[in-house]
């Protein structure tokens, strides 16, 4: 895979060298077992992947170059670049103006940009209409975009569908930036609703089958169906794509359902499925797909606790967390500062959307076990110092930097 020019501090030499060990042994990325640092009493298992994905140093690469690029300009970002909160402020440092927060409100006005500027588009991709915005103001939305090939990808397969005559439904979560762009994307070929999960999925079949009269559906989706959407004569013909970040497993389970329910339905012959139900295969990303089957391959080993690093508001972190939470517990944090003490840990929680500190994370036992991994928008670097400063905690500083000798 193509290797980028990403700035030094956001590498880690022990983590890139066993990342590159591992990945030497299994070229194929067939093995997804854990990678154990034992480390006095201390035993860091490590996901077999994690970290920076393609996309990101695509777009970390592009946006550090845009900078360097353009030093008597104002550079604007569209909205964050990635969810990496150290990450985007590296780049307000730089003099970097973010024009929109995550969830679409502005944070300044549009007509502060001038054709003179540089507006660098985010990893996630923008809408159609935000482009046209800045092609108005005279401004290349081409020029430094950092969309993320995996996304346009996404957004192929539901033109190619949308123009084969199906609604596209884009599993994703309705106000995430990929998400609000492949909603765009896909509206201008044909009629596109989005589904959060599985329970708004159970609640759309109800508008397929008739069982919900159709006046309901337009306030239950609200913000969520494209102009000129008729439910009931728009849900004839479906094909499913997804934000590429969510769950695999319950991208499965909602393709899977939909395509029951509309056999159920319409009582196609086997030959005929094809004309209600496009062929779609689920459109997560590579990353998603490898750091999520890490995990499960890292579940299998017993440990006391998880702790899940990366920005509070991504998405394939808080899959990550999700998975992990389903066997021990689990801390999501966003970075070595929020392990305050050997007694006191600063997490996010992802029911409360809240973040809270908990007393008694690492338990009393020797050894300790502690399976750790991060978000496709996490630098290695931060697991590094995560992984140091729970040594720190524990005592086995010089025991980490041992066992990190075998690796180097
Ligand atoms: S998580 Fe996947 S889609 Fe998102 S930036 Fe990374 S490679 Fe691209």
């Amino acid at each position: 895979m193509k290797s980028f020019d990403v700035p030094v501090h956001y590498r880690s030499t022990l983590v890139t060298a066993i990342k590159s060990k591992r990945k030497a042994a299994d070229k194929m990325k067939k093995d997804f077992s854990p990678t154990v640092l034992e480390a006095g009493s201390l035993h860091l298992i490590l996901a077999r992947h994690f970290g920076f994905c393609y996309g990101v140093e695509n777009a970390i690469e592009i946006a550090f170059r845009a900078v360097a690029e353009n030093p008597d300009k104002r550079v604007f970002l569209l909205s964050e670049m990635i969810h990496n909160p150290g990450v985007n402020a590296d780049l307000q440092n730089l003099g970097v103006r973010f024009i929109m927060d995550t969830k679409g409100n502005m944070l300044m006005g549009w007509d502060e940009l001038t054709a003179d500027d540089i507006v660098i588009i985010p990893a996630f991709g923008t809408t159609l209409e935000l482009e046209k915005t800045l092609r108005d103001k005279g401004i290349e939305p081409s020029r430094y975009e950092t969309t993320c090939p995996f996304v346009e990808k996404v957004w192929n397969r539901a033109e190619k569908i949308g123009k084969e005559g199906y609604t596209i439904i884009v599993h994703g979560k309705p106000n995430h930036e990929e998400t609000r762009a492949t909603f765009s994307h896909s509206k201008a070929n044909t009629h596109t609703i989005v589904v959060k999960d599985m329970e708004q999925t159970l609640h759309l079949a109800k508008y397929i089958t008739g069982e919900l009269p159709a006046t309901q559906f337009y306030a239950d989706f609200k913000g969520q169906y494209s102009d000129g959407f008729d439910v009931t004569k728009d849900m004839q013909r479906i094909g499913v794509v997804n934000q590429t970040t969510m769950l695999a497993s319950e991208t499965q389970g909602i393709a899977d359902y939909l395509k029951q329910v509309m056999i159920n339905h319409h009582k196609p012959s086997a030959d005929n499925i094809g004309d209600y139900v496009a062929d779609t295969r689920d459109t997560l990303c590579y990353a998603t797909n490898d750091n999520q089957s890490a995990v499960q391959g890292m579940l299998d080993t017993d440990a006391d606790l998880a702790i899940v690093i990366g920005g509070y508001n991504s998405s394939n972190t808080s899959h990550l967390v999700e998975l992990c939470e389903l066997k021990l517990p689990t801390y999501f944090i966003k970075d070595e500062t929020c392990l305050i003490s050997a007694d006191t840990i600063r997490h996010f929680n992802l029911h409360t959307h809240t973040e809270q500190e908990t007393s008694n994370y690492l338990p009393a036992k020797q050894p300790l076990r502690i399976m750790i991994t991060s978000g496709a928008s996490c630098p290695d670097a931060l697991v590094e110092r995560v992984m140091e400063r729970l040594a720190e905690l524990t005592g086995n500083t010089p025991a980490l930097a041992s066992a990190a000798q075998y690796w180097m």
